[in-house]
């Protein structure tokens, strides 16, 4: 049994990195990093580099879909994409003076056909699959309930589904019949939904938890960044103190967390080991300049040095 990951918008993401950024000038580069990205691709490197054992799905399509699938057998990542006839998408970041301006092509839209034969294909891979993980934004051309679906199709079969999206894809499913068994807002995504403001504070973020929004949701997981994260597992509530680091790249933390959550379900943690581990795996990738990639040797001292408290 292992662990399936789904990305239905993956891109080939490109860095340029700019001494300058010359608007309306030629602009020439030669630290160019391309890589597979999307957050289901980063939930998956993640996955792999803490052996868990996974096989990614989603959507690609074209030479950048071959592009992402040969990344992936270069890492040994195994995969099992469901082809479409759109092209998968590029993903710029641009990155200049301390600043980074981003580029992001929305990317192919997806027929009622292929939407359809990816239910199938997904369910198809159910079977081996313990836990699915869902990241990121749908495609355009799938309704905005599409995830309500392949919930519907996993909670059928008893595979629980950790989900980290957001917007209109998210109170979809929140106002659905079919529940993911985990969320992972962050702020930001939680006030969204919400409609209104939250910051980290942790009565009003106790609060905003008791929200019928989440009922049937086992696990609400609001991460906070450089103040970790504050948790809800049915009744209990966890607020999770993380030490000061230094960081080089925080972007993916999230994805990071997401594997670690993802990892705990599958090695049957406990609420404060599981916590612990997400909570290490994204501070390691915000050490990191890659986004997606922990270092593992600090594993274990920064895991020591995490608290997490009944609230
Ligand atoms: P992204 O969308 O970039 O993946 P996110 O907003 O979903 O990120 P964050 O809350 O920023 O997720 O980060 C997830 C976790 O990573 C945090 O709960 C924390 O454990 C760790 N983390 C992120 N940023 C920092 C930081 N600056 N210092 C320490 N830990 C951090």
């Amino acid at each position: 049994m292992s662990i399936l990951t789904v990305t239905m918008n993956p891109s080939v993401d490109i860095a340029y990195q700019l001494p300058t950024f010359k608007l309306d000038d030629v602009n020439r580069v030669s630290n160019v990093n391309k890589s597979a990205g999307g957050k289901g691709l980063n939930v998956t490197r993640v996955l792999k580099e803490i052996d868990e054992d996974l096989t990614a799905t989603g959507l690609v399509g074209g030479d950048l879909g071959n592009y992402i699938k040969s990344q992936l057998d270069q890492g040994a990542i195994h995969h099992d994409f469901y082809q479409i006839k759109g092209n998968t998408r590029n993903c710029i970041a641009i990155l200049h003076e301390g600043m980074q301006t981003e580029i992001l092509e929305s990317g192919p839209t997806i027929s009622d056909v292929e939407g359809e034969a990816f239910k199938n294909h997904f369910e198809s891979l159910l079977k081996d699959a313990e836990v699915v993980s869902i990241s990121g934004s749908t495609p355009s051309g799938l309704a905005t309930d599409y995830y309500v679906e392949l919930i519907m199709i996993a909670n059928a079969k008893e595979v629980p589904v950790v989900l980290d999206t957001s917007g209109e894809s998210l109170r979809q499913v929140l106002l659905s019949g079919h529940k993911p068994k985990v969320i992972k807002p962050n702020v930001d995504e939680l006030s969204q939904l919400l409609g209104r403001e939250l910051d980290k504070d942790l009565n009003l973020l106790k609060e905003a938890l008791q929200d019928s929004l989440f009922n049937g949701v086992e696990w609400v997981i609001v991460s906070l960044g450089s103040e970790g994260a504050f948790a809800k597992h049915n009744d209990l509530y966890y607020k999770v103190d993380i030490p000061t680091i230094d960081i080089v790249n925080p972007v993916g933390s999230g994805d990071s967390t997401v594997a670690g959550i993802v990892s705990g379900i599958t090695r049957n943690y406990d609420d404060v080991a599981l916590l612990k581990h997400a909570n290490v795996l994204g501070m390691l990738n915000a050490q990191e300049e890659i986004t997606g990639h922990v270092n593992l040797n600090h594993y274990e001292a920064l895991f020591n040095k995490i608290q997490v408290r009944g609230v």
